[in-house]
């Protein structure tokens, strides 16, 4: 493998959040709670052969790590193909997806037969009720669906994702991780952040990891914390019977400071940051036919002056609210999480 290229901070080029849409089939009040949104144009979708491309050319500076995102990125035609692409890529050795599991069920085993590892899937709530205010789809049945196909179809490691929001599913964390268990998966809760599309975030809606902890110690008694990647982003838990569980703490105790993840959208654009005002256009260097190396300098002088620090920065900023407002969302879809693939 060559050697790692480093930040101002010392922290490698490692991990690529590929975002293949920036549509999707849900309207989670978290992500994309407006009833209009401003797409990316069809035309600068970048095809499977460019995308296979851009991996191609970060996988020769160090990233072994990519995980497909969207907007939803079952929505993308054909997505089995692209995953065969890049599984055979020599250098990616971990390749996952997060998804929420809508078109799972009839996509998991030719995924899986494609070259997919790992799967995550968003489960906010056990509720169908609930998932239909909260994410206006009535299609729980097809999620639990989805999670069961990836359980049969063999990927190993099955996560769910669950974003925690006070008011809303914070009653159950237990009942999510006795979900979890009895599928042999580990949920991960994550705090409710900040970031472009969530529009309706305010601080007191953010149940915090150590408030998690204090709720799941009542029911389960002494939880021990578990040694895992430091680059993780999740800090991960035992329970006393000895099932884990995670909590990606990004809004009250953020992990910058290790931070070896950048995400390439669905329209190339590269950002080194979740909370990152701009991007790098990767798509006009492509298409006006640089070479691989031409790119390859490109994107590794610019993340050797990376100093993002996104969520650490947000921590000191007073009367914290959403991060953009609408109108700046519609000015530029970039700033949307779901463009930026979460
Ligand atoms: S806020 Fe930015 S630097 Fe911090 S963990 Fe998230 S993506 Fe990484």
């Amino acid at each position: 493998m060559s050697e790692a290229v480093r930040d101002t901070f010392g922290r490698p080029l490692a991990s690529l959040r590929l975002s293949v849409t920036d549509r999707c089939n849900l309207r989670c009040r978290y992500c994309m709670p407006e009833d209009q949104y401003v797409w990316l144009p069809r035309a600068s979708i970048l095809t499977f052969e460019e995308t296979e491309r851009l991996v191609r050319v970060f996988a020769g500076l160090g990233v072994h790590k990519v995980r497909l995102t969207g907007g939803e990125p079952l929505l993308r035609h054909d997505l089995a193909m692209l995953v065969g692409m890049i599984a055979r890529r020599e250098g990616v050795s971990d390749l996952a997806m997060t998804t929420n599991g809508l078109l799972l069920a009839q996509q998991a085993a030719p995924l899986r037969a494609a070259g997919l590892r790992r799967v995550t899937v968003s489960l906010d709530t056990l509720r169908p009720e609930r998932m239909l205010a909260f994410a206006k789809s009535a299609r729980h049945a097809d999620v639990l669906a989805g999670i069961a196909a990836a359980r049969a179809a063999g990927f190993g490691a099955l996560k769910l994702n669950t974003v925690v929001i006070r008011g809303f599913n914070d009653d159950e964390l237990a009942d999510l991780i006795e979900f979890a268990r009895a599928r042999d998966a580990e949920v991960r809760f994550i705090e409710y952040m900040d970031v472009g599309g969530a529009t309706r975030w305010s601080m007191d809606q953010v149940v915090s990891q150590r408030e998690m902890l204090e709720t799941l110690g009542r029911r389960y008694g002494r939880i021990e914390p578990v040694a895992g990647d430091p680059h993780a982003p999740a800090d991960r838990f035992r329970l006393p019977d000895g099932t884990t569980f995670g909590i990606i703490a990004s809004t009250t105790a953020p992990f910058c400071r290790s931070c070896d993840r950048s995400r390439v959208t669905a329209d190339g654009t590269w950002f080194l940051c979740l909370y990152a005002e701009r991007g790098v256009d990767l798509r006009d260097l492509l298409r006006r036919g640089a070479g691989d190396a031409e790119l390859a300098a490109l994107i590794r002088d610019t993340w050797q002056g990376r100093a993002d620090r996104g969520a650490e920065q947000r921590l000191g900023v007073a009367d914290r609210g959403a991060l953009y407002r609408i109108d700046s969302l519609r000015a530029d879809p970039h700033r949307e999480m779901h463009t930026r693939g979460g």
